[in-house]
């Protein structure tokens, strides 16, 4: 019993020891700071720099998909699926690459300023605290005090998988483009007439895409919409190879959508070729 109350007050002791030195250092560096807080030059600079700039947030315009038609996985590439999603998101990625390019000029200006501060000149004398200490202190409010570095690079990764109909990944290609690589393909696509782009890369880019649109499981439904026969000369699948045409072809600015897609035999479709 004596044992266990001896072992006990030990303890209580040791704890209460560890309290005290706790709680001593965190007062006594409650004091550094709020005497650094009150007088460093620095710090106070630091922070009249920091209202004067503002920066853009990152914003993720990756792109992905997924292919079940190892065709089209081969075929379509990521500059041209890029091109593709282009013509939708052009105008937020050109704002997003002018942003980035506001935040690197505006960055390497606030740098600029933070090094010409000054570290150690406070506005009233140290008394009782330690000069080298204060420093220290002054050194880490300054480097927790200084702005985050904003995104100041603007990049756009594209990947493309395979996928077999269970789902499951087998082939994936991926590729990054630079602003500027964005920025000269947005120029290419600026040459346009209507809905048509003069550029002979760009619509080539923009049709494979389209094409690929026709996944296996579209492919499929549609055949069983058109009840596994030729639209045009009604032979089944049975006696001719079926195929998937695009009503108004791709090539003429048609898309890949149910009402544009029918089933043809392989012979009125090369008869049909690029017609309407
Ligand atoms: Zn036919």
């Amino acid at each position: 019993m004596i044992y266990l109350t001896v072992t006990l007050s030990v303890l209580l002791g040791c704890l209460a020891a560890g309290l005290a030195v706790f709680l001593g250092r965190y007062f006594i560096q409650g004091r550094y700071k709020r005497f650094v807080s009150e007088n460093s030059a620095c710090l106070r600079a630091l922070k009249e720099i920091n209202a004067r700039f503002t920066f853009f947030p990152e914003a993720d315009f990756d792109q992905k998909h997924t292919y079940d038609n190892e065709n089209f996985f081969d075929t379509i590439s990521c500059e041209d699926f890029l091109i593709y999603q282009l013509q939708y998101q052009a105008k937020k990625i050109g704002e997003q690459i002018a942003k980035v390019a506001y935040n690197r000029s505006e960055y390497c200006k606030y740098i600029d300023e933070i090094k010409a501060l000054r570290l150690g000149e406070f506005s009233s004398p140290l008394g009782k605290l330690k000069r080298e200490k204060v420093q220290k202190v002054e050194k880490e409010l300054c480097h927790k005090t200084k702005l985050a570095q904003p995104v100041t690079q603007f990049s756009l990764t594209v990947r493309l998988y395979c996928a077999r109909i269970n789902g499951r990944i087998y082939a994936a290609k991926e590729e990054n483009f630079s602003a500027e690589r964005v920025l000269a393909l947005m120029k290419r696509m600026g040459n346009k007439s209507g809905t048509f782009y003069r550029d002979r890369g760009i619509w080539d880019a923009i049709c494979r895409v389209e094409r690929g649109k026709v996944s296996n499981r579209m492919r499929f439904s549609i055949y069983a919409r058109d009840g596994y026969r030729c639209r045009n000369c009604g032979a089944s699948q049975r006696y001719a190879a079926l195929e998937i045409d695009h009503i108004i072809p791709v090539s003429k600015g048609g898309k890949s959508t149910y009402d544009n897609l029918q089933t043809l035999c392989h012979k009125c479709n090369v008869e049909k070729g690029n017609k309407l």
